[in-house]
């Protein structure tokens, strides 16, 4: 019978759940507010979905992020824990601030496609240095000698992110997890060059000004 009520410790466990901070009564590892007592509850180590109470899926439904945000940012909202004590305060500042990192995470596709590689990676894949189309980018801005050549090679480096979200999004998709990494490795490239053309233009055009 020992084992029964090992089982069920275990199961308890499992579930996740927490304890209040002030009552020390259960509570849910999700919950914001304690069932007992009502209180504010600190913030805790679960996924940015979970967080938000929405599915965890790469392709989420963007009208439900919304209204959950929405309705998740009403109850922590600010004016609602004026009268509380400064432990409630800065339990409610950190769960307002927790929300909007993971719903800024979600929201953008690029930064969630990082984030559901980072959660569901098995093992983490050297990612190739070199890459054929950076480079090539690169060797462009080089030759970029105006401003007008800087913005041809913007709009293509444009072109190739939109094209990389893509290919990330349907690698990740498919649990493609090494073709992810080399895309996102890509994508990073793809942007530094943007930063980089950014600059060089202004340099340009400065130039031009002297
Ligand atoms: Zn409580």
């Amino acid at each position: 019978m020992s084992n029964v009520v090992g089982m069920n410790d275990f199961i308890g466990l499992a579930s996740g759940n927490s304890y209040c901070w002030l009552c020390q009564k259960p509570v849910s590892t999700r919950a914001l507010f304690c069932p007992v007592c009502g209180t504010i509850q600190p913030v805790r180590d679960i996924d940015h979905f979970a967080r938000l109470g929405i599915e965890c899926r790469l392709d989420i439904d963007m009208d439900n992020l919304e209204k959950q945000y929405t309705t998740l940012g009403c109850m922590l909202a600010e004016e609602r824990f004026l009268i509380r004590g400064i432990g409630e305060r800065g339990h409610a500042a950190k769960q307002r601030e927790a929300l909007k990192d993971a719903y800024e995470t979600l929201r953008e596709p690029l930064r969630r496609g990082r984030y559901w590689l980072q959660i569901n990676e098995k093992e983490a894949e050297e990612t190739a240095d070199s890459n054929p189309l950076v480079a090539e980018l690169r060797r462009e801005l080089l030759d970029a000698a105006d401003p007008l050549r800087c913005d041809r090679v913007a709009q293509r480096a444009g072109q190739a992110l939109e094209q990389g979200v893509m290919i990330l999004m349907q690698a990740l998709r498919g649990g493609n997890w090494a073709e992810a990494n080399k895309t996102l490795s890509q994508i990073d490239g793809v942007e530094s060059v943007l930063s980089e053309v950014r600059e060089r233009r202004s340099d340009l055009t400065m130039q031009a000004r002297e």
